[in-house]
């Protein structure tokens, strides 16, 4: 197995965590409703999934 020939540096190290994030991926809004959903998926506060009424609650 490969191993690393030199130590990272702690810039090297920290520039490569600069793309590590918090954040919830594909939260869009619904186009029903304006609330925020799971995209690809049916809006909770609505039931709506494209423009049409798919569950009700
Ligand atoms: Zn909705």
């Amino acid at each position: 197995m490969a191993v690393p020939f030199r130590r990272t540096s702690k810039t090297r190290r920290d520039k490569r965590r600069t793309h590590y994030k918090l954040e919830v991926p594909g939260l869009v809004k619904c186009s029903n409703c304006g609330e925020y959903k799971l995209a690809h998926r049916v809006c909770k506060s609505c039931g709506s999934y494209k423009g049409k009424e798919v569950a009700s609650k």
